[in-house]
């Protein structure tokens, strides 16, 4: 799947567009009143957001991930909150595609890329987050149905949403654990299924991160992805790669945006009878940033080139999160400091971008955990 240049260019100066005259204008009022901005939702829709890597013969785009990755690139220069009812909708939609049932992508896929299915991935548990394997949910399989016992917690889109591909254990005795583990496509209305709580965020704000909670929750046993169990884990961890690219490429777009407000800033204040920018030491500042950005989009992309190929890019993905995430930690706060005190105010955006950087650190995967899966990857490839 690869997008033609022109395609790219129309896609992404749409964006451009919206988040220039529709995203910019009004984010902050957003987040400050954690908001779910619904008119930003439909444009959004409207523009096929929801269906990006969707296969046109299914409804949706069918771009492939370099452009996926600019998407998310450019939204978050803007506001990265409003890359999250799209991210993990994607990482649900990529799981159907690659492993449903021909009846579930034909029952899913193109009200999702319409944006009238809305979904998420429900993966982390209030006792299990970075330990996928240890997961309580429970699917008892009863006739045609599943029975869901347990709780998810830190859901996107939990909410607004309508749909959850989730990780639940249809076998609690097998060993190792993970074959246990089986993915089931949950949707609002089913009995037995409700949203417990909205959290209460430092950043991300506006999107709905909430827990759900199944109480002897019947679902149709044909929800049950590509229709077999046991194959729950590596489902969503392959999947999670998209998801990865998705999160490098948003903490490019928060680190570009940092830094831009930082070298603007830096020529047009002074101190001691000169532009800031005058200084080596705000210099350097910018000079790191901008390298470490650039380095960053560079992971970024290749990640997504990989993916585009076809070849497998755990490792690059992983790579790409890793670092991309921790330099928008790094920049979001050196650009604070270029902007002295005003960076401390919610009068500029700098102090959004530094408390929107950290969940790039944590979701999808901790930096630590990533940092276990890189190093594995590489005892495999380098095996003496
Ligand atoms: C805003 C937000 C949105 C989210 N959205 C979703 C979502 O849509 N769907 C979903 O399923 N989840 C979601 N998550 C959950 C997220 O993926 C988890 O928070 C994350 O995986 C970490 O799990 P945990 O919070 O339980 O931390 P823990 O697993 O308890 O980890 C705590 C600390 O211990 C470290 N640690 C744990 N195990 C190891 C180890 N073996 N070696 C080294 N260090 C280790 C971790 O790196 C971390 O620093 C979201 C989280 C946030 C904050």
């Amino acid at each position: 799947m690869n997008t033609t240049d022109e395609i790219r260019n129309q896609v992404i100066s749409l964006v451009r567009n919206f988040v220039k005259k529709d995203v910019l204008p009004v984010a902050r009022k957003y987040e400050y009143e954690d908001n779910y901005p619904h008119e930003l939702i439909e444009k959004m829709k409207e523009m096929g957001l929801f269906g990006i890597t969707i296969p046109e013969s299914y409804g949706g785009m069918g771009l492939d991930y370099t452009t996926f990755a600019t998407i998310f690139e450019e939204l978050s220069k803007g506001w990265m909150s409003l890359t999250g009812p799209i991210g993990t909708h994607h990482v649900l939609a990529n799981i159907i595609e690659r492993y449903g049932t021909e009846n579930q992508k034909q029952r899913f896929l193109s009200k999702m890329a319409e944006g009238e299915i809305r979904g998420g991935l429900a993966l982390t548990e209030p006792g299990a987050g970075s330990d996928v394997q240890n997961i309580s949910t429970t699917a008892s399989k009863s006739n045609d149905k599943y029975i869901l016992n347990g709780t998810k917690l830190f859901i996107t889109n939990g909410f607004y949403g309508n749909a959850f591909v989730v990780a639940t254990k249809t076998d609690t005795k097998i060993k190792p654990a993970y074959k246990g583990i089986s993915c089931i496509i949950v949707e609002k209305g089913s009995p037995g299924f409700s949203v417990a709580q909205k959290l209460d965020k430092l950043g991300y704000r506006g999107v709905d991160t909430c827990e759900l909670i199944f109480e002897n929750c019947e679902i149709p046993a044909e929800n049950l992805i590509g229709g077999i169990e046991g194959k729950g884990f590596s489902q969503v961890l392959n999947a999670l790669e998209s998801g990865r690219v998705n999160i490098a490429a948003r903490a490019v777009g928060v680190a570009t945006a940092a830094f831009e407000s930082a070298i603007k800033y830096a020529q047009k204040r002074e101190s001691f009878g000169v532009k800031i920018s005058k200084h080596q030491a705000i210099q350097i500042k910018l000079a790191d940033m901008a390298t470490k950005i650039k380095a960053a989009k560079l992971l970024t992309y290749d990640a997504a080139l990989k993916m585009d190929l076809g070849e497998r890019s755990d490792l690059e993905a992983g790579m790409a999160k890793l670092f991309a995430s921790e330099v928008c930690g790094e920049v979001t706060l050196e650009a604070m400091r270029v902007l002295g005190g005003y960076g401390y105010l919610k009068d500029f955006d700098i102090e959004r971008y530094y408390r929107d950087a950290p969940l790039m650190i944590i979701g999808e995967g901790t930096n630590e955990i990533q940092k276990l899966v890189i190093a594995k990857r590489l005892l495999e490839k380098y095996s003496i």
